[in-house]
């Protein structure tokens, strides 16, 4: 069957030379020279697969029939502690990047553009000029971010409605997504836990925020997606509820979680690993409001670097295991994902 596919979900590294110096010299973020790392600080990353680059990722787009790619931001750069200006600057080539590529590739290409939400002024400033200049129409948001009083936020709190209300204004599309989980939660690394446990943790207690502070209902011209099928969030809906319900003193104000299942600007992607949470995600909120997601080139993606995977193994296996019919997995390729981004 012939079928288009848009993958919602990739990532995309500048090449070593395209990162400015002062970003290796103050060791925020750089490529090694030779390609194979990602450098942060201390930290380093191997790169798993050439497709991190844009040569590479349109050739390995085209090995395997995608026909279209949503490049989010890198979570490396989300800035979370980072002083104004460095932000800026940070923010900035970030975004430039994002915007040539998509300038460059607009039939490959849909590319999001990232904000701060500790410099509000900044944020909508940038906001603004992404908007206008490069006409950019995706916002990746941080579940998380670090305010200046040196509190770690959910970014579905009050204090970031001056985005959400300029995103709605612009009627943009949304990416919610987890990183800095190793700063929040203050143990070692061990069994890469902070990737495996707590992003997800990161997703479904954004998500909870999102819907107890009704931001769908109050904000009708976004289109939000969590990354990662907020795979926890699915599963912790009705823990919620019992919450909301069992201490309604602690809720002032929420909205009741059952006001958004199914909602049709809240979408989540397809990255869960599994056909039988898809099948709780499909059973919760309806197939329209899933989106392929492959969260390209890592390795936690549908990766043929990983053994058994290749992209879209997991839609295959849903409609092998009758979970989703054959159009429902187009759409989740294609029509769902369009929509989303506003296309
Ligand atoms: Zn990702």
């Amino acid at each position: 069957m012939l079928m288009k596919k848009i993958n919602g979900h990739g990532h995309l590294l500048p090449y070593p030379k395209d990162i400015p110096q002062f970003m290796q010299d103050q060791k925020h973020f750089w490529v090694s020279e030779d390609g194979k790392f990602m450098c942060q600080g201390d930290w380093t990353r191997p790169i798993t697969d050439e497709s991190f680059f844009l040569n590479e990722k349109l050739a390995w787009m085209d090995k395997h029939e995608i026909a279209h790619e949503v490049v989010l931001t890198l979570s490396q750069l989300y800035c979370n502690g980072l002083n104004e200006q460095t932000c800026y600057d940070i923010i900035r080539f970030q975004n430039d990047f994002n915007a040539k590529v998509q300038a460059e590739h607009s039939d490959r290409f849909t590319t999001g553009f990232v904000v701060q939400p500790a410099y509000i002024d900044q944020s909508l400033k940038e906001i603004e000029r992404c908007v206008a200049q490069h006409q950019l129409k995706l916002l990746c948001l941080s579940t998380h971010f670090l305010n200046q009083d040196g509190e770690w936020v959910s970014v579905a709190d009050d204090s970031v409605a001056p985005i959400f209300e300029l995103a709605d204004q612009y009627q943009l599309a949304i990416e919610i997504h987890p990183y800095d989980a190793d700063k929040l939660v203050n143990m070692k690394n061990t069994f890469w836990r902070h990737h495996l446990v707590w992003m997800m943790a990161q997703t479904a207690d954004t998500y909870m925020m999102y819907v107890f502070n009704g931001l769908a209902q109050k904000y009708p011209n976004i289109r939000t997606c969590f990354a990662h099928g907020a795979m926890l969030a699915q599963a912790n809906h009705a823990r919620v509820i019992q919450g909301l319900e069992g201490r309604p003193d602690l809720f002032p104000g929420a909205h009741h979680p059952n006001e958004v299942l199914g909602h049709k600007n809240i979408y989540f992607d397809t990255l869960v690993h599994d056909p039988y949470t898809l099948q709780l995600m499909i059973n919760r909120h309806g197939s329209n409001q899933i989106l392929c997601g492959i969260d390209d080139p890592y390795p936690l993606g549908e990766m043929e670097t990983v053994p058994g995977w290749y992209p879209g193994k997991l839609l295959d296996e849903a409609v092998d295991k009758e979970i989703i019919s054959q159009k429902q997995r187009s759409d989740i390729w294609c029509d769902n994902v369009l929509r989303w981004i506003g296309g």
